[in-house]
């Protein structure tokens, strides 16, 4: 076995930075931080630090450059490919600590913030001044913000209002070497290329994101949430695609399947949605309240043609609150059917969806695996979730090749490999199945530039193979 990278003398340095308190080395301790939210992904890092303050990330990434040690930032650890995850020659880097909102501008509409506030609370805390911040991730409630921009996190309003990118303004980050930049500008757009643009979706390939500038927006005038049950998953796959064919672009436009609804609505998270229908369209409506009226009466039209059996407006904020909970938590309450679950995240063309939701069922039959379909559906943003026991190996192979499988039909029909939860290490070999060498080669070029020892999260995203290893899957163009 080679010797750790992680020795007592580090421990015993990274200790006068943070404190004996904040470090974690001991293997019980580090049991909480081998995985990330995907189950098919395990490691133990070297050990875990927990910084502060911007001061004190620089300081540790100071040290680990001097004694080229690799590590891995890791926010609430919610990531679905397996990106905060560290191995045994690498440090953890734990964000959760670093969680004050440090201004809010209601004027400019801005709030600065530490990596490590949760999402939720962000628009908590800004909500008395009619303001909130859009990217809504189903996570939110545990989320932080860093991981947010670390993923360039989406979520069900994202269909209009846009994904993180579209609402970070500015980025304050420590570089591999210790370096600190400022990515963006406070005053508008900056001159130069957009670093921003650049960092945010780096999955902590690029360093350490320490503060945040967001775009903060109004909470709109009027909303109208509805819910519409449908005898085939095809039917509302096609409202999907007439709702948008209309030139309509709701706030949200989300999809769940009969498995998921049943799992729902066995749950506490239970929000009234009817188990007997084989998929639901939750679609939600906002601005100012004419137009929402409008667009509800052609809506209600669209997907009643598409076959829709019914479909109800909510009728208080308590019943809208609801039936969102019913959708943000609908992977909570999957939890019930077996002890794991393998989230998975591709996208495909709107028009595809139909018939990968066929073959996402033929998969799903010839694997005998139990599968629930909850997904952005607007977006083309699939979930298939795969309900599992790690335990048993066969199961747990089978898991493997569906998922595979999955994502092959879906790059096929012309979609991606991921949506909104990243690569990691999830989805590292099928890089090649959507980017030639060429372009594999220029990302691995744009990570060289930050941090060209690749020690800020190894082994991720970006293939390290010598480009002639690199071939598409068989079935994949
Ligand atoms: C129930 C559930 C529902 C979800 N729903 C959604 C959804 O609707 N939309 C969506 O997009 N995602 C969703 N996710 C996935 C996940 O919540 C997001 O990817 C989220 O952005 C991860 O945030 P985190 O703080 O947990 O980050 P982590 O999981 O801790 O880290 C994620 C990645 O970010 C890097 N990172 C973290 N902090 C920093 C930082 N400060 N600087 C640099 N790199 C950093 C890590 O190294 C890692 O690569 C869901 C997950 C779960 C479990």
């Amino acid at each position: 076995m080679k010797p750790s990278l992680v020795k007592p003398s580090l421990v015993a340095a990274l200790e006068r930075i943070v404190g004996p308190r904040w470090i974690r080395h001991r293997r019980a301790e580090l049991k909480t931080y081998t995985m990330d939210g995907l189950p098919t992904r395990e490691s133990f890092p070297g050990l875990v630090v927990m910084p502060a303050s911007s001061a004190e990330i620089r300081d540790i990434l100071r040290l680990l450059h001097l004694v080229g040690v690799p590590f891995v930032a890791r926010g609430a650890g919610t990531g679905l490919s397996g990106g905060a995850v560290a191995d045994p020659d690498a440090v953890l880097i734990a964000l959760t600590r670093m969680n004050r909102i440090l201004t809010v501008d209601p004027v400019l509409r801005r709030a600065v913030l530490q990596p490590g506030v949760v999402n939720a609370r962000l628009s908590e805390a800004v909500a008395p001044l009619g303001l909130h911040y859009v990217p809504d991730p189903s996570s939110q409630a545990a989320c932080t913000v860093g991981g947010n921009v670390a993923e360039n996190a989406g979520g069900p309003h994202c269909l209009k209002y846009g994904v993180t990118t579209n609402h970070i303004v500015q980025l304050e980050v420590v570089l591999p070497d210790a370096s600190v930049v400022q990515l963006g500008s406070l005053q508008g757009d900056p001159w130069g290329p957009d670093l921003v643009g650049l960092f945010v979706g780096s999955e902590g390939m690029f360093g350490i994101v320490t503060e945040i500038t967001v775009r903060l927006e109004p909470v709109p005038p009027s909303v109208r949430t509805m819910l519409a049950d449908f005898p085939t998953v095809r039917g509302a796959s096609e409202a999907v695609s007439g709702v948008i064919a209309a030139g309509i672009v709701p706030a949200a436009l989300e999809m769940m399947d009969r498995a998921c609804v049943a799992a729902v609505e066995a749950s506490i998270y239970a929000a009234g949605y009817p188990t007997d229908a084989a998929a639901v369209l939750l679609v939600e409506l906002d601005g100012q309240p004419d137009a929402v009226d409008g667009e509800a009466a052609t809506v209600e039209s669209i997907l009643r043609q598409a076959g829709a059996r019914q479909v109800r407006s909510a009728t208080s904020p308590a019943d809208r609150a609801r039936l969102w909970q019913g959708r943000k938590k609908a992977f909570g309450a999957m939890g019930r059917i077996a002890p794991d679950l393998a989230v998975q995240d591709a996208v495909v063309p709107r028009s595809a969806l139909p018939d990968v939701m066929d073959r996402i069922e033929e998969i799903r039959t010839r694997h005998r695996l139990s599968i629930s379909n909850v997904f952005h559906a607007g977006d083309g943003n699939l979930h298939p979730n795969i309900s599992f026991d790690r335990r048993d190996p066969d199961v747990t192979h089978r898991v493997h090749l569906a998922c595979r499988e999955i994502m092959a039909a879906c790059v096929a029909a012309g979609g991606s490999i991921t949506g909104e939860h990243g690569v990691g290490s999830d989805k590292i070999d099928y890089m090649p199945w959507i980017f030639d060498p060429e372009t594999l080669g220029a990302m691995r070029a744009v990570r060289c530039a930050f941090d060209p020892a690749e020690r800020s999260n190894p082994g991720k995203v970006v293939p390290l193979h010598a480009c002639r290893e690199w071939r598409a899957a068989p079935g994949v163009r």
